[in-house]
């Protein structure tokens, strides 16, 4: 892409802030904003000027200050003939000016006029495009980082997950985002009321031989749906397995959380009895919806 924006070929400049490490100079900075400047960002009365093509328009002031959250530095005023002023950037010897495309001659950059973000924002209209346009960057940064994790490697050739999380199917207890992972680094197995029937044993015993996995978690959850039915005594047209089994495991227990640790107690203790390698390491846990937070250290 070749750029045109007043010092683009001006020395680099450098985020002063580790949120904003991927914009890396002014013109990567450039890039960002072309896909997110919009009618929304322009200033109200140059909307009538503003179209894709001329997407600088209006967008000088909230633009500059924002350059300022991302690289410091000051930002200048040149004054303009109907009596505003365009907004510009000036980090230590660097001067450049992201929005200077609207201009059809070359501005006076004389940095005599520093701006001052308090007075710029004390129009709160101003300031809600600011918001308006930083968030826009933040939300497309974000999308980019999720981008890049999703083809990060190749996995096509095989999986080394480090260990095995066996959870509820509850759509609220996802592992893979309680423990902050990502691909090829957990073997999940996720059944209703995190019980292990035959087939989930099948799925265990290829984790555990297959891709030799050594650390075994089961995650329970607090307000399991699951737990909740057997403790009521609940019927259903398959259900049953997996109630009876909860129920052999809980016993007479009522209180929904004590139950959820205990069945998870005795599913894991029964799992010991089917895989008894020495180096198996097994352990269960309560993640508690109400906190977000994963208890390991919650016995009974
Ligand atoms: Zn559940």
């Amino acid at each position: 892409m070749t750029y045109k924006f007043f010092g683009f070929d001006n020395k680099d400049v450098s985020p002063i802030k580790k949120e904003f490490s991927e914009i890396k100079n002014q013109r990567v900075l450039y890039d960002y904003l072309s896909k997110i400047w919009s009618k929304e960002t322009c200033a109200p009365r140059l909307r009538e000027k503003w179209t894709k093509e001329n997407n600088t328009v209006g967008q000088c002031s909230i633009t500059a200050f924002l350059v300022q959250d991302i690289f410091g530095g000051k930002v200048y005023g040149v004054p303009l003939s109907d009596g505003g002023v365009h907004c510009y950037n000036v980090i230590g010897e660097v001067r450049f000016d992201l929005t200077s495309e609207q201009f059809n001659e070359k501005l006076n950059y004389e940095d005599k006029y520093e701006q001052s973000r308090e007075e710029h924002f004390s129009k709160d209209e101003k300031y809600q495009r600011y918001l308006l346009l930083k968030r826009k960057l933040i939300e497309l940064l974000l999308t980019k980082r999720n981008e890049n994790m999703l083809v990060k490697e190749d996995l096509s050739s095989s999986q080394e997950p480090y260990m095995m999380v066996i959870s509820c199917s509850d759509s609220r207890v996802v592992p893979e985002l309680i423990f902050n992972s990502s691909f090829n680094e957990m073997f999940v197995i996720r059944t209703a009321g995190n019980v292990i029937n035959e087939g989930e044993l099948a799925s265990i015993e290829y984790g555990i031989e297959h891709l030799n996995i050594k650390y075994i978690l089961l995650l329970a959850h607090t307000n399991c749906g699951a737990v909740h039915a057997s403790i009521k005594n609940e019927k259903g047209k398959y259900l049953d397995p997996v109630l009876n089994r909860i129920h052999k495991n809980i016993g007479n227990i009522i209180n929904e959380r004590e139950a959820s640790l205990v069945n998870a107690k005795k599913e894991i203790e029964y799992l010991k009895t089917k895989f008894t390698n020495k180096d198996l390491i097994f352990d269960y846990a309560l993640y508690d919806l109400k906190t977000n937070k994963v208890i390991f250290d919650e016995r009974i």
